[in-house]
């Protein structure tokens, strides 16, 4: 790479050989590599930092996790290639369960999904057992298997880089959901309760460290928030337009 590490891209390109090896080992769907090209455009668009609607969701997130009785970390292939040792910190500084849940779900995947969670410290991983399985209402895909003791009882529910469908579903099923995703437009953005609008790369870091303070409670309301973060791509862009 010719591009200097201090530079915004330099992490972009670092992430895109993550998911390119994720996928050549078994972890990521090659409809997972179309999804990260649908968020690399929008963390573009934002100026590929985390932006301050961001940090106000990644408030709100560690404290509703900390405050939850039964939480769940939701885990892809794309998140599990991108931050698997920031997933074990966060199920561990918020006390959450970390639960396999696949769009693309295949038994191979779904294993070497469990494996690098494993390698990366994780005792307990769930949505592995067919005998520990619940179906979740209003999903067609095999995202509606669910782990009884995981996602089925949870009340809040980290959903990274997801579609709406699920989201939606999980609404229903009475659960908080707090999800990244760098679309602010997107079904599972504004339907979540809380969306941090950034690279997964860069805030799950800043969600292990927000989740260790003891932290008071945050006042949010994430469509204003969502909002915010639109207006920040506008800003964004009308200060490229100028300089261009
Ligand atoms: P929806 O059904 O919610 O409208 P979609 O069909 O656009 O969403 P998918 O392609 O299923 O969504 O999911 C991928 C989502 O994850 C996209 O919105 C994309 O912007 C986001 N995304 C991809 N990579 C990352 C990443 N590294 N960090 C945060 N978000 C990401």
């Amino acid at each position: 790479m010719n591009i200097p590490k201090s530079h915004p891209r330099y992490l972009s390109l670092q992430t895109r050989e993550k998911l390119v090896n994720g996928f050549v080992n078994n972890l990521v769907a090659k409809e997972g590599l179309l999804a990260h090209g649908r968020g690399e455009a929008f963390d573009y668009l934002i100026g590929e930092k985390t932006t301050k609607s961001a940090k106000n969701a990644i408030k709100a997130a560690a404290y509703m996790l900390n405050q939850a009785q039964n939480s769940v970390i939701s885990v892809n292939g794309n998140f599990a290639a991108l931050c698997p040792k920031e997933i074990i910190q966060l199920a561990k500084t918020t006390n959450s369960k970390i639960e396999v849940n696949l769009f693309y779900s295949s038994e191979k995947r779904k294993k070497a999904i469990s494996k690098i969670l494993k390698k990366s410290g994780a005792k307990q991983v769930l949505g592995m057992d067919k005998k520990q399985s619940a179906k979740l209402k209003g999903i067609d895909s095999a995202r509606r298997i669910v782990d009884k003791n995981g996602i089925f009882s949870a009340d809040v529910v980290l959903v990274p880089l997801e579609d709406g469908d699920r989201t939606i579903a999980l609404k229903k099923a009475k659960k908080k959901v707090i999800t990244f995703d760098l679309n602010p437009l997107s079904r599972t953005a504004q339907t979540a309760d809380v969306t941090i609008v950034d690279n997964v790369t860069r805030s799950m870091k800043l969600l292990v460290s927000e989740s260790k303070k003891s932290g008071r409670k945050v006042t949010f309301d994430n469509k204003k928030n969502l909002k915010s973060s639109i207006l920040e791509i506008r800003k964004n862009l009308e200060r490229r337009a100028k300089n261009a």
